[in-house]
This record gives structure tokens, C-alpha cells and sequence, in this order.
């Protein structure tokens, strides 16, 4: 049974056709999908995804994305509330991302830090989504090395490997892993170094398409190509690394305890 920790089926490319997206993942075999807020649109929309097909194994996180900062002062007051409720197991997505600078660097960091802080307060755990800016991440995450942290779309390299384990953070590898091209190269041999206890899987559906559906729209069904090439880079049994991201993403996200 696959996981797919990281998935927009509340994205325009995909709400319309929730049900069949839903459906065709689980009789590929997907088990639980984390639905990942980005705004607080459609982080709302997240949890009513997660209620409305809790039979699925649907779940929601809450955020606003870097490329979202500059429309939002601070933290919804709405999310105080939203928080509470059992089918949300995370904040995020929330981070930095210095390559396509959509916000102002100063209102990213802003919204980053404002987030980190309710994410603390909340005793939630995060997800990071951190493009271009490993650097600056980092400064910040320093003070927060408490919190459960995942690296969503890890793209640090080997470079800031270390550093991310030494906070024992978590590693979301997703399609980039399928891909050709030198990035991948080295984001394959992140795959096979980094403790297999600190890896996840997904697949930020709509994008980053797995081969062989690369250009096409994704969705979390295609998840198990992430977890073929995972499984052949550190040559274990398909069987067997499922069974290790299912017990990683329950420990991070604690989802079980959100059924009762
Ligand atoms: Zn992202
Ligand atoms: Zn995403």
C-alpha cells in the first residue's frame, strides 16, 4: 500500500474531478493522501476534501505557501480553529522560495517565521517547501529544531544533507526522482544515502509528473513510480519500503489517531 504525503487535489487542475483522482488512486493501491493547503482557500478546501472522502484515507494540512505571502498580514485567525479539527495533521505548505520570488523576500520570511510560531504553539508538525534558499531556511529553522519538520520536494543536494538530519527532519522525495538530468542524479544519491527513517513520499499532484507520465498531470496513482525508483536506488524490496514510509509517515503524522 503506497502513501502519498504531499498532493494539491484541491488545485484547480484537480478539484472538479476529485472523485475519480480519489478513486483511481485507491485502486492503485494509494492508502492515505495528505491534501496540502497553500492559501487559506483552499487550505479550507483541503479539510472539506479530507471529511468528505474520509473513507479514502484523506487528510489535510493547512498553510500559506511562500509564493502566497504578500496577500496575507499574519497567520488567518481562522486557523486557531481549523487546527483542532482531527483530520488536519500538519502546517503547511510554508517556507521560502527564492526562485520564483512570486512574494517579496521580506513578507515570505515574515509569513515563515508567523507560521513556525502557530505551527509551535499548535504542536503541529511542518512542511517546509524551500526552493533556492537552503541558506536562509536554515537560519531560521535553528530556533525551531523542536518542531517535526519535512523537507516537501527536498532539494537541498548533499550539500545541506547533513544539516537536515542533524535537526532530524524529514525528506519527501516525489517524480524529480524518475527524471533525467544532473539534479536527479544527485537527488538519487540523497535517495540512497539519507536513513530510510527519514524519508517520505509524494507527489505534489498536479505537477512534477513521474516518468513516464512526465508533461502530463499528475496524481497521487502514479505515486508507486516514485516508490519503484526509490525501491531500486537503495535495492530494497517494494514490499518492504512501504512498509517503512507507512510507519515514518505515521510517526510524523500521527494520522491513526485521527480516525477515532
Ligand atoms: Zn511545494
Ligand atoms: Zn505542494
Amino acid at each position: 500500500m503506497y502513501i502519498d504525503t504531499h498532493c494539491h487535489i484541491n488545485s484547480e487542475e484537480l478539484r472538479l474531478k476529485a472523485r475519480t483522482v480519489i478513486t483511481r488512486a485507491r485502486d492503485a493501491g494509494v492508502c492515505r493522501m495528505l491534501v496540502v493547503g497553500c492559501n487559506f482557500e483552499d487550505s479550507c478546501e483541503a479539510l472539506a476534501m479530507s471529511e468528505d472522502f474520509s473513507q479514502f484515507g484523506i487528510y489535510a494540512s493547512i498553510g500559506i505557501h511562500p509564493h502566497e505571502a504578500k496577500n496575507y498580514g499574519a497567520v488567518p485567525s481562522e486557523f486557531a480553529q481549523l487546527v483542532n479539527n482531527p483530520k488536519v495533521v500538519a502546517v503547511g505548505e510554508i517556507g521560502l522560495d527564492y526562485h520564483y520570488d512570486n512574494s517579496p523576500r521580506e513578507d515570505q520570511k515574515r509569513m515563515f517565521e508567523a507560521q513556525l510560531e502557530f505551527a509551535r504553539e499548535h504542536d503541529m508538525p511542518v512542511i517546509l517547501h524551500i526552493r533556492d534558499a537552503m541558506p536562509e531556511a536554515m537560519s531560521i529553522l535553528k530556533h525551531y529544531a523542536d518542531l517535526k519538520l519535512l523537507f516537501h520536494c527536498y532539494s537541498g543536494g548533499l550539500e545541506w544533507l547533513d544539516r537536515v538530519l542533524s535537526m532530524d527532519a524529514m525528506c519527501a522525495f516525489g517524480g524529480a526522482v524518475t527524471w533525467n538530468g544532473k539534479a536527479s542524479e544527485e537527488l538519487r544519491e540523497v535517495v540512497r544515502r539519507i536513513p530510510i527513517s527519514n524519508m517520505l513520499v509524494e507527489t505534489d499532484s498536479p505537477y512534477m509528473s513521474p516518468v513516464p507520465y512526465r508533461g502530463k498531470l499528475n496524481e497521487p496513482a502514479n505515486v508507486k513510480y516514485v516508490y519503484e525508483a526509490i525501491a531500486r536506488e537503495r535495492g530494497m524490496l517494494m514490499h518492504d519500503l512501504e512498509v517503512k514510509i507507512d510507519s515514518n509517515a505515521e510517526r510524523f503524522f500521527e494520522w491513526s489517531m485521527s480516525n477515532v
